[in-house]
Formats: C-alpha cells, structure tokens, sequence
C-alpha cells in the first residue's frame, strides 16, 4: 500500500507546528471545497484528502502515532500490544484510511471557512435556512388567534452516512449521496390574533437546520385568512349588513349585531332609521395584531320589507298610503 504524505498533501514540513498546519489547511480548503468547484471530481477528491490530512495532524495523539506508522497509524495500538515499533509490511486491505466527519464536525470546520471566522478567529458556522409556509385560517381564528398543527417538509442529515454522502468513499446509498433524506416534521404553531392576510409569522428556530452545528433558520407562517360570509374585514374595522325590519326602522327598537366572538350585540336603532344607515360600534372590530388596540365594527341598516301580507296587513298599508299622499 502506498504510504500516504499527509504533509506533503497540506504542503507543511515534518515540524511543521498546529498553526501552520491548520493555516495550510484552511488555505487549501478554501481553494478545493466543493462549493467552490462544483461537479469537479479533482477538486472533489483532493479536498478529501486534504481533510483527511488535517484530521491526522491537527491531533497530537495521531499525529504521533502516523509519524510513527505512516498511514497505518490507525493500528498502533495493535502493533503497539504486538510489541512492533513500526508499522509491519504486509497489506491490511483496507482501502485507506476510513474517515469519519459527523455533519457538525464538517460544518464547524467550513463554518471556520467561509464564515465571519476567516477573518474574526470565532468560528461561526452558517445559519440553516429560513423555509415559509402557507396557512389559510378563517376570520374567526384571525380575530382570537389559533394553533395549528402543521406537516413541514424537511430534510434531516442521513443517519447512516451521518450527513456526508459517502461511506469509505463508496456513494451512500441510504440517501444517494446527498447526506440528507426527506423528513415529515409535525409542529404545532401558534398564530397570534389580528393577522392579516400576507401576515407573516415568525417561529424563531423550526427553519432548516444548520448542518454546521450553527443555528437553525427560522419558520415564516405566510397567512391567508378565508373570506366570510357575513363580515367583511378593512384594516382592523369590520363591516357587517344587519337585517331591520320595516316597523323598527320606522318606529325605533333593538336589533342585534353579530360579532366574530360568536355572541350578538344588543343596538338601539332610533325611530325614522333609514335604509343603508350605519352604526358604529367602537372597540368591536378586529384586534390590533402587537397591541390591545381593537378597531371598529360598522354596522349597515338593511331594512327588509315585509312579504306575504295579510289582507289586515295589506289594508293597514293602503291606510298608510292614504295618510301619507293625503
Ligand atoms: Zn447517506
């Protein structure tokens, strides 16, 4: 098996210190990363290499132990039980060095990359992200909020290639290649009262999640609120038709008012209302999303004349009709 030179991989010298050698590899890290030279197998392959390197020299421990074994390193505790001192000369069949990156590993190291951290020396991995969500409530829900369980179509890393798309170099077959496999998540979300339609609502942190052990991007709950039937909604005012009979527009009298809560409001109409006047009833419109402010619910005389009158009916108004020519 040929004796793989992680120093000369990352370009460092057998003494080279820690610094040197992560300062090498962040160089060329940059320089082969995936993101970088996308579909390019050279690129692709060399920055495995290189991270393999790193993995190696970056750890005291196994640096030593591959200063002392060469690429067979791994086995050094074998050899060293066995009583050898170097590493033996016959072939172990592996195909090289298994190298493990959990998704967080990787994405501190990238975060560290192409993160503020290149020029701050924080690493800061990058955030995953945000998703929108379309929800259509009804008015109702709008005027007291709601909760809503939700099905989010997510992604989640591979947990048989731990999110790197690969097993000993081989494509990952679990998830074919792409270090992630589609997930259902089930979220309970909660939409505040006075949403409007195009509102957006944030849940902080149920985004797509940072594969880099960084902060996981947010949800945005994008609102469509059903039209009503009875209401029609302007800014936070409601307008509402209400039916009057004849005899209490002319005479005066109560009538009731629906309201979103579900309850009536009791309105004294005074005696001549006309048709198509409107009462305005401060306080009853939708509430003010943020605030205790609540708009107001206008409410729109709909005088209904009387059908299928009685022959005393009918009789009463040729009297009025009298009354009101004469
Ligand atoms: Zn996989």
């Amino acid at each position: 098996m040929a004796s793989k030179d992680y120093y000369g991989i990352l370009g460092v010298g057998r003494n080279a210190s820690d610094k040197e050698i992560k300062q090498a590899y962040r160089k060329l890290a940059r320089q082969y990363h995936p993101d970088v030279n996308p579909g390019d197998k050279t690129a692709e392959e060399k920055f495995k290499r290189i991270n393999e390197a790193y993995e190696v020299l970056s750890n005291p421990d196994k640096r030593q132990k591959y200063d002392q074994f060469g690429d067979q390193w791994q086995y050094a505790d074998q050899f060293a039980r066995a009583g050898r001192q170097q590493a033996p000369s016959w072939d172990f069949g592996q195909g090289g060095t298994t190298f493990h990156f959990g998704a967080d590993d990787l994405g501190s190291l990238f975060g560290d990359l192409f993160g503020a951290g290149t020029r701050s020396r924080r690493a800061r991995p990058r955030r995953g992200r945000d998703i929108e969500y379309p929800i259509e409530i009804t008015l109702e829900e709008a005027y007291r909020g709601a909760t809503h369980t939700i099905a989010l179509q997510t992604e989640e890393p591979c947990a048989v290639c731990k999110g790197t798309g690969r097993i000993q170099n081989v494509s990952c077959a679990s998830c074919r290649g792409a270090g992630v496999v589609p997930s259902v998540k089930r979220l309970e979300v909660k939409i505040p009262a006075g949403v409007k339609e195009g509102s957006r609502v944030r849940v902080a942190g149920k985004g797509e999640p940072s594969y880099g052990g960084g902060a996981s991007g947010d949800l945005y709950l994008v609102v469509s609120v059903k039209r009503h039937r009875l209401f029609e909604r302007r800014g936070d005012d409601l307008y509402v038709d209400i039916a009057v009979p004849l005899t209490v527009a002319a005479l005066g009298g109560e009538v009731q008012v629906p309201t979103l809560k579900g309850t009536e409001l009791a309105l004294k109409i005074p005696a001549e209302t006309q048709n198509g006047r409107v009462f305005r009833l401060a306080g009853q419109g939708m509430p003010h999303l943020g605030s205790s402010a609540r708009g107001t619910l206008f409410a729109k005389v709909n005088v209904v004349l009387p059908t299928k009158l009685s022959s005393e009916e009918k009789k009463l108004f040729e009297e009025l009709a009298k009354l009101r020519t004469g």
